[in-house]
């Protein structure tokens, strides 16, 4: 066996340091003459004490308890966790973007406006908008925006609208969304085919409703074919159509919201981009709209004078006003727009295509080992159900767990709601062959696992620091303030 390393939790030993500083060239000052009474130290911070390799040592290790997309493969449904290009990087930290600061003066940052304005405009291309904003720092953020144009759109001709409608199968962000801005959700159920139920939704439309939030293809991976009908619904409603771009791995250069009938939608850079994702690293939601809901987006936008200048265009008298500080998350900006860059119209169309036939062939050979509740054609993601593995006293959760072993973060689970014992997988367009099949196949070792030796996989995972946590006792008796 392979011998436990002593572990020591306390590093620090009074003296140690892990810096040399310049000795300091500005003046002592007594620190009450310059900080209020209550709010002075009465006890010097206790930090840790420790030298330069201690530090290095602790945060590598730290690191290397993390599961990323640059360390292994990560199949999360309705997230897409695709390869960051490391030339995204590169690009950020040139120090024209990198060191430039938000109060500079236009003059001096034609650059970085100019790299905004072909952003918003590649963005609103590619979603088939008229205009885009690039503040919202976050898919939800960006939803939040959105329902407030719509909200402003909606005041602006005079007219009270209340609700938002949304599908069973919708992201658990767009109710949230909608109730933070103001709105009262109306959920409607899917059809047996994972679609919107056309009769369900005439139901629901009336004078009342403010919007139907929707993405396409839906969160089972499924694309609605009845879009345009849809759109004539919410429309004759006097209602607005909100996509959930969240995710637009599936469609980008074959089509697009704005043609589908879509009033506003959001993207999610962190996700369709490439750029980071996940570790609360910041993230980038930009809203697209049509001609219509222009007059309210944040400000500012940047804008091109006729001399090939760009400005900040702050002088916007029906703006709902900023939604972020400052310009929305730049350094994200920078990398999307190279990656955007880097593939171009045609790339792109080829990055959907991939990311298709990926899931399809994912979804072909795991068909015969789960169940498949909407069989058929997917898109760039698909669910299937563990439900079959119930008999066994094998959850969808402990698949999930046993995944683990195998060096895979696990696809996402329980989502959409409406798929008993759901699994939701999206491979992206980045993986190789090799590695799709190595997954598959181990997914099919699972299940034959879950028949023939249940306890194997119900204890799993075994090779991780963190093993199986008792989930009972951690819902029971939450700690919740843990000070350890
Ligand atoms: C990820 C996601 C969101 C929310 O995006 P965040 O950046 O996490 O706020 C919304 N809708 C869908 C479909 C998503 O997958």
């Amino acid at each position: 066996m392979k011998p436990e390393k002593a572990l020591i939790f306390e590093l620090s030993q009074p003296g140690r340091v892990a810096y040399s500083l310049p000795e300091c060239d500005v003046p002592d000052i007594e620190p009450a003459s310059v900080i209020p009474q209550s709010m002075l130290r009465e006890t010097p911070a206790s930090l840790p004490e420790v030298y330069e390799v201690d530090v290095i040592r602790h945060y590598t290790e730290l690191s290397r308890r993390n599961f990323g997309i640059d360390n292994g493969f990560y199949p999360l449904g309705s997230c897409t966790m695709k390869y960051n290009p490391k030339i995204n990087e590169d690009v950020a930290r040139l120090p024209g973007f990198a060191k430039i600061h938000p109060y500079q003066p236009e003059e001096s940052i034609q650059g970085a406006l100019e790299l905004l304005y072909t952003l918003q405009n590649d963005l609103a291309a590619l979603s088939g908008m008229d205009q885009v904003t690039l503040q919202p720092a976050a898919g939800a953020h960006g939803e939040w925006s959105g329902l407030m144009l719509i909200r402003a759109y909606h005041e602006s001709r005079g007219e009270k609208r209340t609700k938002v409608i949304v599908p069973d199968s919708s992201h658990g962000t767009n109710p949230a969304s909608a109730t933070v801005a103001g709105y009262e959700t109306v959920t409607i159920p899917s059809n047996a085919r994972g679609l919107v139920d056309l009769d369900q939704l005439r139901a629901a439309v009336g004078s009342d409703t403010a919007a139907l939030m929707l993405t396409n293809p839906n969160t089972l991976g499924l694309f609605e074919q009845q879009i345009e009908e849809i759109a004539q619904i919410i429309h004759d409603a006097g209602g607005l159509l909100y996509y959930d771009g969240a995710n637009s791995n599936a469609i980008m250069g074959i089509t697009r919201p704005g043609d589908m009938g879509f009033d506003v939608v959001h993207l999610n850079l962190h996700k369709t981009m490439s750029t980071p994702h996940g570790g609360g690293g910041p993230g980038a939601g930009p809203v697209g709209v049509k001609s219509r809901l222009i007059p309210f987006l944040p400000k500012p936008v940047v804008g091109r004078r006729e001399d090939g200048t760009y400005y900040w265009d702050t002088d916007r008298p029906d703006s709902i006003g900023r939604v972020k500080a400052y310009y929305g998350n730049f350094g994200i900006l920078v990398r999307a727009y190279t990656y955007i860059r880097t593939y171009g119209p045609e790339g792109l169309r080829q990055v959907s295509e991939n990311a298709v036939l990926n899931a399809n062939y994912m979804l072909k050979r795991l068909a015969p080992h789960f169940e498949v509740p909407y069989p058929g054609v997917c898109k760039h993601e698909f669910v299937l159900s563990g439900k079959r593995l119930k008999e066994y006293g094998v959850r969808t959760l402990d698949v999930a767990k046993r995944l683990l072993d195998f060096g895979y973060h696990p696809p996402t689970v329980y989502f959409p709601l409406n798929v008993e014992e759901c699994i939701m997988i999206e491979p992206t367009e980045t993986e190789s062959k090799e590695t799709l099949d190595a997954f598959i196949d181990t997914m099919i070792q699972i299940a034959r696992e879950a028949e023939s030796d249940p306890q194997l996989v119900l204890n799993a995972p075994y090779t991780t620091i963190v093993k199986r946590l008792d989930e009972a006792t951690a819902a029971r008796k939450p700690v919740l303030n843990c000070s350890c």
